[in-house]
């Protein structure tokens, strides 16, 4: 009964619920003749499934009132009729005992020849009815393939939904999460999709390229997903149950321990101060963000505003959501990032080409907004408005070139100008950064960062860009490595070119939030990261149990490794360097 999926993890958190597919069921038909020893079992199975879809109807027509109870009862009644008949019932334990046909074989061998003498009826109407016959059967089929026992069924009426499903954009999750939905298993994605970022924005477990995930869940089935070690239990046992309830104790446990770092410093052991800031883009993300004591708002995502409408939002209420979020921090900065529509991010606005082979390579991000002035005017007179209510920088994402830095600066200072001579309030000065996100910007960084006030590494796109691998390809993810020799030097020249010229650099991707990686990042000379919310407190931990110096004079000795796992070692060593005591217990 019991069988476990595996994906990979994308968002956090176990969900315990019931499968809601998004595709129809599809039922396994087992071919296989029955031994001629489990021929009673199978009629059993049978028997027992036939009466749960009977019993399930009888519920649903108990539930009908009013209008619907005399329109839609009568095709109940119908279908109950049809289960309860004799000569079905019959036909169907003799396709189990003499024709050695199992369960579900004997149905859908029923099904085709009943609904083969529909057909051959003259008339119309009587024809139409062999959709009762697919009804009423796909009943029996629902409920053979659940097969769950009284106590799966009592429990799965009490919990929520988790929907399964081939694909899900980010503008469908907000509306999933509100209606409830516990969590989300995928058979394609990755976890670097906008999608499972968001969802883990919205604390929503998210399992991805759990390839036989709609071949092998149906409706209703109790399913148990584990967002960390991304597998799906289907039918769980009281042993997984107890599994989740410890986990849910877990969370609390480890939430109070962390907890106790929520005022604390942000300082590594040999005392240098880090700074750690929170990628936002829903309201809840700014109360966590300030919750769990970030140093500002490293990356505000400006496109999730964009996204599940049909038009574009105007400057005011833009303006609106920018004043709120900086309100919001209540006097610590905020970095917000122009719109980075484009690739997964397609929204319902029209904005983005449809038509495009490589959206990835496509008209995404800055290009967008450089092709539609209008669009970046209003959203840079808005995010100017807020820069009266509190420290503002202005992030611009997918630069490439000096050229496109100088074109937003040349409508940043005109939106400035009109602003101010129509009496807005807004601050003298406003830093503009881009985000080092393609490899060419990071290559050719030293040519342009004196055009830039600041900067902000995109690693989610960098390692795409750099090393040729769709983010949300599933099937390139083990070629998807943040550990390759050309990511890290990258990385390295940019920190170094940025911190030569005395710019900030904050590191935005998902690797700062990942505790894995918090050493390496230190080595490589980072000092500002930005993460999701709920994941500051653990690089707190880990930056407060690291030596730095020891890190950082490690350096040339990681950047000679040229494999993957010759980094690994390195970082191995150094991680066990770096976190020995100070002083060696007496
Ligand atoms: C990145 O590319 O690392 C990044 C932070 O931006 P996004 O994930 O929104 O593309
Ligand atoms: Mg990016």
């Amino acid at each position: 009964m019991r069988f476990t999926l595996t994906g990979n993890g994308a968002a956090r958190g176990m969900a315990l619920g019931r499968a809601r597919l998004e595709q129809p069921s599809r039922y396994l038909i087992d071919e296989r003749p029955v031994a001629a020893e489990d021929v009673d079992t199978e009629l059993a199975r049978l028997n027992r499934a036939v009466l749960t879809a009977r019993a399930e109807l009888a519920a649903l027509r108990e539930k009908l009132h009013g209008m619907l109870a005399s329109e839609v009862g009568d095709f109940i009644d119908a279908h109950s009729l049809i289960l309860a008949d004799r000569e079905l019932n019959a036909g169907l334990a003799d396709l189990v005992r003499v024709g050695r046909y199992r369960a579900s074989a004997a149905l859908k061998m029923q099904r085709d020849r009943l609904v083969a003498v529909f057909e051959a009826m003259d008339d119309p109407y009587l024809r139409s009815r062999k959709e009762d016959i697919d009804h009423v059967i796909g009943r029996v089929q629902a409920a053979l393939a659940r097969e769950s026992s009284e106590e799966e069924r009592k429990l799965a009426a009490r919990v929520g939904e988790i929907l399964v499903s081939d694909t899900v954009a980010p503008s469908e999750l907000v509306p999933l999460a509100e209606h409830g939905v516990l969590g989300v298993v995928l058979t394609s994605g990755s976890p670097l999709s906008h999608s499972a970022i968001l969802a883990r924005s919205l604390r929503l477990p998210m399992i991805v390229a759990a390839h036989e995930a709609l071949a092998h869940i149906q409706d209703d089935d109790l399913i148990l997903i584990d967002g960390e070690r991304g597998d799906v239990v289907i039918h769980p046992t009281a042993q997984d149950i107890a599994r989740y309830r410890n986990w849910q104790r877990d969370v609390v446990q480890r939430g109070k321990r962390l907890a106790l770092l929520r005022d604390a410093d942000t300082r590594t052991r040999d005392g240098v101060p880090i700074k750690l800031y929170a990628n936002a883009e829903l309201p809840a993300d700014i109360a966590q963000a300030r919750a769990c004591g970030a140093a500002g708002v490293g990356l505000y995502r400006t496109e999730f505003m964009f996204l599940q409408r049909k038009e574009l939002p105007g400057e005011e209420e833009q303006f609106l959501a920018y004043r709120d979020l900086v309100l919001g921090m209540e006097g610590l900065p905020v970095t917000i990032r122009t719109l980075d529509l484009g690739a997964d991010k397609a929204d319902s606005t029209g904005l983005v080409l449809d038509d495009e082979d490589n959206p990835a390579l496509g008209v995404r991000g800055v290009r967008l907004s450089l092709r539609r002035p209008q669009l970046l005017i209003i959203q840079l007179r808005a995010i100017l408005r807020a820069t009266h209510y509190g420290p503002v920088r202005v992030l611009v994402p997918m630069v490439t070139s000096a050229e496109e830095m100088s074109s937003v600066r040349y409508l940043l200072n005109e939106c400035a100008r009109d602003l101010r001579s129509a009496g807005h309030e807004i601050a003298d000065q406003i830093d503009l950064g881009a985000m080092i996100e393609v490899p060419a910007a990071a290559i050719a960084l030293r040519g342009f960062i004196k055009k830039l006030d600041f900067i902000a590494i995109g690693t989610n796109d960098l390692v795409q860009y750099t090393l040729a691998v769709d983010r949300n390809n599933d099937h390139l993810a083990n070629l998807y490595d943040p550990l390759h020799p050309a990511v890290l030097r990258l990385i390295a020249h940019t920190i170094g070119v940025a911190s030569r010229a005395g710019r900030s650099v904050t590191l935005c991707g998902e690797m700062a939030g990942d505790t894995h990686y918090t050493a390496l990042l230190l080595a490589l000379g980072l000092t500002d990261f930005s993460m999701h919310p709920g994941l500051l407190l653990e690089v707190r931990e880990a930056v407060n149990a690291l030596d730095r110096s020891t890190l950082v004079g490690e350096l040339k000795q990681l950047m000679r490794a040229t494999t993957r796992e010759g980094i690994l070692h390195v970082l191995e060593q150094l991680k066990i360097a770096a976190s020995a005591p100070l002083i060696a217990p007496a």
